[in-house]
């Protein structure tokens, strides 16, 4: 893209020269809700999309409160996307408030929920973490790019072929987790994280998960659960004990001292990392996240 501040030093003879169709390819303005979304977004959207993330990396969704700056990126944007699923509860207000005449598009439209179990703490009946089966990221990738190409139609070429080279990556990194869970016995596969949100996962790559806190991480867990699930790890010797990136890390620690647990390290279930960590696309995110429960159910 040329900017502003290039295009207004070339002579004018040159800006008049530039055709009018590279000139009209400004780049669409883009709200995702949260980080991992945002680089699904990004990736399909293409290089020179202007996509702006409201929750940021190491951020938490589910408790977010919107500031005054993301009222106006929701004001100004053409399409704003979201999870959906009850996963941004603010969601709603922020864009009553804001006064859009953007377009909301719920991504996970077409994906079939996943109820949360029994240990659904209060609110959610339904699991919002739908990222974390591949198989449904296929479906969010493809309506992303039909929202794209119906807003940006005179790109939509471009984004049609981004989501088809995005679906190859998904498939080999599908074949990928199923390939290295191949190499743990059924009984080996089990995961104690701290949030409730590995349910999607668990359920395409066959990993038993449990958690003390729910599927919101509003709800505190009980006594009772964290009693109940440190009897669970001593009886069953799991050895794969988990911290979500987003979660307080106090409360797994307790578990991990108590029922003689290790903790494996951290898990990136509701947003990317910073930069400088491992999680910071979403691809990044399932293989660092696989590599780290492989290497945990392995002690089971
Ligand atoms: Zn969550």
């Amino acid at each position: 893209m040329i900017s502003r501040r290039l295009l207004l030093s070339l002579p004018a003879v040159a800006l008049f020269a530039t055709p009018l169709a590279a000139r009209a390819a400004e780049p669409l303005p883009i709200v995702a809700s949260f980080s991992i979304l945002g680089d699904l977004v990004s990736q399909i959207a293409g290089p020179t999309a202007a996509v702006k993330v409201l929750v940021g990396p190491d951020g938490d969704a589910h408790v977010y409160q919107p500031s005054p700056a993301d009222a106006k990126a929701v004001a100004g944007a053409k399409l704003i996307f979201l999870n959906g699923l009850g996963f941004e509860g603010w969601m709603n207000r922020l864009l009553k408030s804001s006064g859009t005449k953007g377009k909301a598009i719920t991504v996970t439209q077409g994906v079939t929920p996943r109820a949360a179990g029994k240990d659904g703490h209060g609110h959610g009946a339904i699991d919002p973490h739908a990222w974390q089966d591949v198989g449904n990221v296929r479906a969010m990738v493809n309506n992303i790019a039909a929202a794209l190409a119906d807003a940006d139609p005179a790109q939509a070429e471009g984004y049609n072929a981004r989501a088809a080279a995005y679906r190859a990556e998904l498939d080999r990194l599908d074949a990928e987790i199923k390939a290295q869970m191949g190499a743990l016995t059924p009984a080996q596969r089990r995961v104690i994280t701290s949030h409730d949100a590995f349910g999607y996962y668990g359920r395409a790559y066959d990993v038993s998960f449990h958690a003390p806190q729910g599927m919101n991480t509003d709800s505190e867990a009980s006594a009772k659960d964290v009693a109940r699930l440190i009897s669970q790890i001593r009886k069953e010797k799991i050895k794969a004990v988990f911290v979500e990136n987003i979660s307080d890390p106090r409360l797994t620690q307790q578990l991990a001292t108590e029922a003689g647990a290790v903790i494996g390290g951290a898990l990136y279930s509701d947003a990317l990392s910073p930069a400088s960590g491992p999680a910071t696309t979403y691809l990044t995110m399932m293989r660092h996240n696989t590599k780290m429960l492989v290497a945990g159910m392995a002690q089971n």
